[in-house]
């Protein structure tokens, strides 16, 4: 069986190796220590946050015949928040997800999927690609100058800018790539007092450097100790990402507790996670970047306009491509 590597373990990555295992010999470079990529789940023992994506929809056949098999073994559920708009520091709509579009969530945390989909995977973890160079086939580097060699194929599911890195300038949607560009976000974990007593779930923030709040701890499963995740806005994020965490914490906790009418400052929790690379700035959609000659092609959420269900359909669509190539 012929050898193909895939950079990265987020959904696309997880999805593409999921398809291609009984064609190729599949093996994962993940950077970081665990699966997931932005699908991401941190725990604090008695705290867990989902600190990259928050929920999801499924407005395609394909990702709702996915996901129907986790929902109906409890990996996905549904979320029905009480959901608010808010102006600043001043709620302007009101709804109950209950009542609207389905939003759902892994359980219990959004890296559960993740986890489900890397079994009896090969994947190598805390190893960073950091250069493909060829000879008859595929050789991988890492940033340690360690070498993985043989792949006929290697696919890149890593954020645009980092797959640029990546990938030889001879690759033919280079220029390309380069065109898409992606917003940083910052994700604040607080863990509160059990008397904390939120008036809404889930909230989505404009003109404010928040751009959303969750309580996270209203999520199906996420166990009994309050939880605030918080996201600034993409502006906040891509100007401050080389301020200090403290800098960054202290505003956004003063404009959290503003927001929710609640003194944030005293958390018994609070962590800031930085994402360089969060979302896409524009939401454009692309064919897959796949280059028959040398045998490399990309996927991700950034080709179909970002989000969870972007990142599946991105891998299905590049997936179809090899299948017919
Ligand atoms: C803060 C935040 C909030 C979000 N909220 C939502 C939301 O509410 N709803 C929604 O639908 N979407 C949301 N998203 C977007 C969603 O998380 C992504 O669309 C989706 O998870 C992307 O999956 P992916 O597999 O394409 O990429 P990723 O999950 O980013 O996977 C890429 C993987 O490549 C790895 N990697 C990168 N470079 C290298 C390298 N050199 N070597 C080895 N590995 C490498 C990374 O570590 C990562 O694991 C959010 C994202 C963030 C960050």
């Amino acid at each position: 069986m012929k050898k193909l590597a895939i950079i990265g373990s987020g959904l696309s990555g997880l999805t593409l190796a999921n398809h291609l295992k009984n064609k190729f010999k599949v093996t994962i470079f993940e950077k970081a220590r665990g699966v997931g990529g932005r699908l991401a789940t941190r725990r604090a023992d008695p705290y867990s946050f989902d600190h990259g994506a928050q929920y999801f929809t499924a407005r395609t056949e394909g990702f709702r015949a996915f996901i129907q098999p986790l929902i109906d073994e409890g990996s996905v559920r549904r979320w029905t928040a009480r959901h608010v708009e808010i102006n600043g520091a001043k709620v302007i709509k009101r709804s109950i997800w209950k009542d609207e579009e389905p939003r759902y969530v892994g359980v219990p945390g959004m890296n559960s999927i993740a986890k489900h989909l890397a079994q009896n995977l090969d994947i190598k973890t805390n190893v960073r690609i950091t250069e493909l160079k060829r000879q008859d086939d595929w050789q991988l580097e890492d940033e340690q100058g360690a070498v993985y060699e043989g792949f006929e194929w290697v696919i890149s599911t890593a954020p645009a800018p980092q797959t640029l890195q990546i990938l030889p300038r001879t690759f033919k949607h280079h220029d390309a790539i380069k065109a898409i560009h992606m917003n940083g976000c910052y994700s604040l974990m607080l863990g509160l007092s059990p008397d904390f007593t939120p008036e809404f779930e889930a909230a989505h923030v404009t003109n404010s450097d928040i751009s959303w709040i969750a309580v996270n701890s209203q999520k199906p499963q996420r166990g009994d100790a309050p939880t605030l995740v918080v996201h600034s806005s993409a502006a906040y994020a891509d100007k401050h990402m080389d301020t200090g965490k403290e800098t960054v914490i202290h505003h956004l906790c003063n404009l959290t507790s503003q927001i929710i009418h609640h003194d944030v400052s005293q958390a018994q929790h609070k962590v800031l996670h930085g994402w360089r690379y969060a979302n896409n700035v524009k939401r454009d959609t692309h064919e897959p970047f796949i280059d028959h000659d040398l045998k490399i092609a990309t996927c991700g959420d950034w080709c179909l306009g970002g989000r969870v269900e972007g990142a599946f359909n991105s891998a299905r669509n590049l997936i179809d491509a090899i299948e017919t190539s």
